[in-house]
């Protein structure tokens, strides 16, 4: 697919303004030469969502840089600086989302959803880096389906399991040697963005299909449009190498071998889901569509201004708390939370956090990676109220409210 030559013109105009923009590699989903960087910030932790259990340890976490740069073809993101090699998933990698009310209630609606649409009942669904298994129980406890999950974090450890579930999780990737499990679904939610070449791994889940070709998939992952046209710019982590849109998304999977039944945006536009099947032999490329990959390249190349514009309000918020002598207090130890962090302390330093505080107790007594704010649960304000608690994510806002007021705190909330 061929973006309209002025769009790709102007692309590559405003990208030498940058001072970097001349085109970087070939797009890694759809072969282009039409790339241009966009953005780039020097160091950040590898691993943000790695538990410390030192302070000093957390100071000392490996760093590196990143580099972002767009394709003008099929909209494609990607962090031209990844390095695969520096990445591993052990268990001392904690990125559950689960813990929230309000994620639970997402993830149960859309569970309900996939058995009811694809009349997922008695069968066998999998599901790949399927972290300890939650979402994969709701499958199987709705439609009484069989599961198997993979996940090369997963231990044996407390949470809210339900061993009603016919559920089996192997510690291991998902790959081509587990290919003879057969599976109605195939489901995948929040890890293709940490893969560095995912239409490779689209294909090897392809192969595994082999000819089961009722097989549906379903992935979800993070809408990069939500980073570039909402400014939720502390989604940016390394651990992330690629950034998905509609568009790209779509031109991956077709490049993998799948037709493409359907791409939404859900939970307050924040993710992406996709719904594909096998492609039958006789089917053309799936191609993006024009003008939503024109969006996507426009608000990637405005990306940069905007983003320094949004760095420089928070560090005088951050120098205003600092000043003022304010207790204050982030709420949300997941990647925003550390990566604002990470992001404002070369600027203006990060003394005026004292805590971050966070609902999954596993993060509890832990230090955030590059700065070595001490993770904290909501108790804990009790005893030390803040006067401000700077609200990571914006759809908990009501959930950490409520909590607040259960605990008597009352403090200032403001959206980061
Ligand atoms: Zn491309």
């Amino acid at each position: 697919m061929n973006p309209p030559t002025d769009m790709h013109d102007k692309a590559l105009k405003r990208t030498d303004t940058l001072g970097h923009g001349e085109a970087t590699t070939l797009c890694p989903v759809c072969g282009e030469r039409s790339t241009s960087a966009f953005w780039e910030i020097q160091s950040l932790p590898i691993k943000c969502n790695v538990l410390c259990s030192t302070r000093a340890e957390a100071m000392e976490v490996p760093r590196a840089a990143v580099h972002l740069a767009v394709c003008g073809s099929c909209a494609y993101i990607w962090n031209t600086s990844f390095d695969a090699t520096k990445m591993d998933y052990d268990p001392t990698y904690e990125n559950a989302l689960h813990f929230s009310p309000r994620f639970r209630d997402y993830a149960e609606g859309l569970a309900q959803q996939l058995v009811e649409d694809y009349d997922l009942r008695g069968k066998d669904v999998l599901e790949i880096a399927c972290g300890d298994g939650y979402f994969l129980r709701l499958l199987c406890k709705y439609g009484s389906n069989r599961g198997v999950g993979f996940d090369p974090s997963y231990t044996q450890r407390s949470s809210c399991h339900d061993d009603e579930t016919d559920v089996t999780i192997v510690s291991d990737y998902y790959g081509e040697k587990y290919a003879d499990r057969k599976a109605d679904l195939i489901c995948c939610r929040h890890a293709l963005e940490h893969m560095s070449d995912p239409v490779a791994f689209l294909r090897m889940v392809r192969r595994t299909i082999g000819n089961r070709r009722d097989t549906i998939v379903f992935f979800e992952v993070p809408n990069a449009m939500f980073i570039l046209r909402d400014l939720s710019v502390w989604d940016i982590i390394y651990e992330h190498p690629c950034y998905f849109t509609a568009p790209s998304l779509t031109e991956s999977f077709g490049a993998a071998g799948f037709d493409v039944e359907s791409v939404r945006d859900v939970y307050d536009g924040q993710f992406l889901t996709i719904v594909a099947r096998p492609q039958v032999e006789s089917a053309g490329a799936v191609t993006a569509n024009d003008r939503a990959t024109c969006d996507v390249v426009n608000a990637a190349l405005d990306f940069a201004g905007r983003f320094s514009q949004k760095l420089d309000t928070w560090a005088k918020q951050f120098a205003t708390l600092a000043t003022g002598n304010r207790r204050c207090v982030l709420w949300g130890a997941g990647s925003k939370g550390i990566t604002i962090l990470n992001m404002l302390q070369p600027v203006c330093g990060t003394d005026s956090v004292k805590y971050v505080v966070d609902i999954n107790d596993r993060k509890h007594g832990k230090f955030v990676a590059g700065t070595g704010q001490e993770i904290v649960s909501p108790e804990f304000l009790k005893k030390c109220p803040p006067d401000v608690v700077v609200v990571m994510n914006p759809v908990y806002e009501s959930e950490i409210r409520c909590v607040l007021n259960e605990l008597g705190v009352s403090s200032e909330m403001i959206m980061a």
